[in-house]
């Protein structure tokens, strides 16, 4: 256990991208009883948390009736004096410009005991995200941190912008859009050129960061024709003057463009890191669940008789993990593999068994099963041999056939999971879908297109989302979506990870 119960933790949750929280924070989050959050934390961090941890959104936004400080305080006293372990979740480092010293004050009166832990604050992540330098030896020496607003409510600024005009420096200036006219005239009474470089980074560290650079004379003007709005951070001073166009976030060959990723939530994750690290934006779709179906007599069966396969032949990677798992579960040997030969339908499923040193004889230069059990026949070694498929329950009838009826082999079949369409009212990025729509829908197999086509009704775009194209992994997917009437925008030669990586590369790029 890394927190205490009856405790209060206010964790700052940096300014939007995940892999800026601290390592604390994570661990508090993994282990808390109750989650009270902002607005601004990012829905995939709050995910982190257990299933029954219970969350409270406290969020203050314009519009909707906003939740007031104290009844905030009072929430985090009830939680903790029912001796739960509770996180007060707090946008960039809840110590800038959020309201913790209040916090604190409660939790000291009710003698709540309480830890902080800081965070990344939105000034110095958009910054490094935007390639914005805050201090130079020459060109700036000092940096401040100021509010344009601390309160919707609240009419009037409360710094004086004129004297810190006279300060120098370098300025970054938190919640400042709605009343940057103000800001700007103040700043130039009180003598600051309307030459000084200015940045402004709406959005910093989201797939959705953008960033506009001028001078402060056009500033005003300029993030009105580009259509900037909030969170954004605003830098004034020369140290910035030596930011370039250029930034390695915005620059990467992703960088705004959106993709619905469709298989499992288990299984979507590395097509969702490599995406991410290029830049994309990642909706998480799943439209197939994997369900591990495991039959104890016929596994006894088989592994009885494991020696006298011949072959063994793996239709997908989530067969094969599957399979090592149970053979590992009754083995603890790998001898007892014996002398199987291994066939897989591509290099992904392979490449499990190669990671315990089992050598794969034959993978089709196409991955679709098929492709599998025509590479099998022309081996010339199926007659009379004992053959082991082990598959899910989809899309393997063709094959098996094609081993029995061309190949003459004896099949036995141990199917080790399942996949069932998933119900994609359930999914976390559903509503993103339908309101901003993507660039691209990656369907990795039939099964996914198979439900994408089911749950249509669910899935349809509002008027203003992107149309994605459709993305294909390989024939098999693509002729389910055609026998659909769908189209296939951009297919696989050789259905992979990376392969699909690079299309979009090369495609969106
Ligand atoms: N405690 C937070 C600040 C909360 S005030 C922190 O330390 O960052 C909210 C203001 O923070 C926004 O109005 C905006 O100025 C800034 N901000 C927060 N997240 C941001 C983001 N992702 N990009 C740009 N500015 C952000």
């Amino acid at each position: 256990m890394m927190g205490e119960k009856g405790k209060v933790y206010l964790v700052g949750a940096g300014p939007g991208d995940p892999f800026l929280l601290t390592l604390r924070a994570k661990a508090l989050l993994d282990e808390c009883d109750v989650l009270l959050y902002d607005n601004l934390t990012n829905p995939e961090i709050r995910e982190w948390t257990r299933k029954d941890c219970e969350h409270v959104n406290v969020g203050k936004s314009p519009g909707k009736h906003s939740i007031e400080q104290d009844e905030i305080s009072e929430i985090l006293v009830d939680k903790a004096n029912e001796n739960l372990m509770v996180v007060r979740l707090k946008g960039g480092d809840p110590f800038v410009f959020a309201r913790c010293a209040e916090e604190m004050s409660v939790l000291d009166r009710a003698g709540i005991k309480y830890e902080i832990v800081p965070g990344v604050t939105a000034a110095l992540a958009c910054a490094a995200y935007a390639g914005v330098p805050l201090s130079h030896r020459e060109f700036g020496s000092s940096i401040s941190f100021l509010t344009g607003h601390e309160d919707l409510k609240k009419e009037s600024l409360r710094v004086d912008f004129a004297k810190f005009a006279e300060v120098g420096g370098t300025l970054c200036i938190y919640m400042g859009m709605s009343k940057l006219e103000e800001i700007v005239d103040r700043l130039l009474q009180g003598g600051l050129s309307p030459e000084k470089p200015t940045i402004v980074v709406s959005n910093g560290t989201l797939p959705t960061q953008r960033k506009i650079m001028c001078s402060l004379g056009e500033l005003v003007a300029k993030t009105r024709e580009e259509g900037l709005a909030a969170p954004a951070v605003i830098f004034i001073g020369n140290a910035i003057g030596l930011a370039t166009k250029a930034n390695w976030f915005e620059d990467r060959p992703l960088f705004g463009r959106r993709f619905v990723v469709t298989r499992s939530t288990a299984q979507n994750g590395e097509m969702k890191n490599k995406l991410q690290n290029l830049g994309a934006d990642v909706l998480e779709l799943p439209l197939i669940r994997i369900l591990p179906t495991e039959d104890k007599k016929l596994v006894a069966e088989v592994f009885a008789g494991i020696a006298t396969y011949e072959w063994g032949v793996f239709t997908s990677a989530n067969g094969a993990r599957e399979f090592l798992r149970i053979f590992f579960k009754a083995f603890k040997d790998i001898r007892s593999f014996g002398p199987m030969r291994i066939a897989c339908v591509g290099e992904a499923t392979a490449s499990i068994f190669r990671k315990h040193n089992l050598e794969v004889e034959l993978v089709p230069e196409t991955a679709t099963a098929e492709n599998l059990a025509t590479a099998l026949v022309a081996t010339d070694s199926l007659d009379s041999a004992n053959v082991l498929v082990v598959s899910g329950n989809r899309n393997r009838e063709v094959m098996v056939n094609m081993l029995e009826t061309m190949g003459h082999a004896i099949v036995d079949i141990l199917p080790v999971y399942g996949t069932d369409f998933a119900e994609v009212i359930n999914s976390p990025g559903l509503e993103r879908y339908k309101k901003e729509g993507a660039d691209g829908i990656i369907f990795s197999s039939s099964s996914t297109a198979l439900s994408f086509i089911e749950q249509e009704e669910d899935l349809i775009l509002e008027s203003e989302a992107r149309v994605p194209i459709h993305c294909s992994f390989g024939p098999e997917t693509s002729k389910t979506l055609r026998e659909n009437e769908l189209p296939v925008d951009l297919e696989l030669e050789h259905p992979g990870i990376e392969e699909m990586i690079e299309s979009l590369v090369q495609r969106f790029g």
